[in-house]
């Protein structure tokens, strides 16, 4: 591995406070799961808004959703598929059974590049999980246009990120090349 490689799979396979956890009862069983935003803001921080994809297709067999699910990253211009299936119960409503299953599979997917490796492996335990949020101490490249919120620069170096990326009630936080400016 080289400097950046080893860069990304560290920041990828950071811990994860415990708010980012919920209990998931899907598969009939209960189990530690990473809450899909959780996993999104992390690719977000490592790859760019636009340097990542989830593509999803469902299937259904008697009363389980099934999710093929194909993680896209680009990296230095690199690009890697990742393909994992996950499941869920249909059990009440067909949008959540459709929605665990896509979590499930992006969790999957997202644990072969090292995001939350922990949560596979059976090593979770919430009660050891770090309460506190980790502290910020990221570059500020810049404010959003649409929120004023703080930019930062995506770990592959190409572009900046808002970082109320996943607050939509104000519409589409633009994306912003960097060209190689300085921190504020
Ligand atoms: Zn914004």
């Amino acid at each position: 591995m080289d400097d950046d490689n080893k860069y990304i799979y560290q920041t990828l396979s950071e811990n994860f406070q415990k708010e980012a956890y919920s209990k998931d009862n899907s598969r009939g069983f209960e189990l530690t799961a990473l809450k899909a935003q959780y996993i999104k803001e992390r690719l977000n921080e490592v790859f760019g808004i636009f340097d990542w994809e989830f593509e999803e297709n469902f299937k259904t067999e008697s009363n389980f959703i099934l999710c093929h699910g194909r993680l896209t990253v680009t990296f230095k211009e690199q690009i890697r598929h990742v393909y994992a299936t996950g499941g869920s119960q249909l059990k009440k409503s067909l949008a959540d059974a459709y929605k665990g299953a896509a979590t499930d599979s992006l969790s999957k997917a997202a644990s072969f590049i090292g995001i939350d490796n922990d949560v596979f492996k059976g090593n979770i335990n919430l009660n050891t999980v770090s309460e506190t949020v980790k502290k910020d101490n990221r570059d500020v490249y810049g404010k959003c246009v649409l929120c004023d919120g703080n930019l930062y620069l995506a770990r592959s170096g190409k572009s900046l990120y808002c970082e109320r990326f996943k607050d939509e009630s104000k519409g589409k936080h633009p994306y912003v090349e960097y060209t190689g400016q300085k921190p504020i």
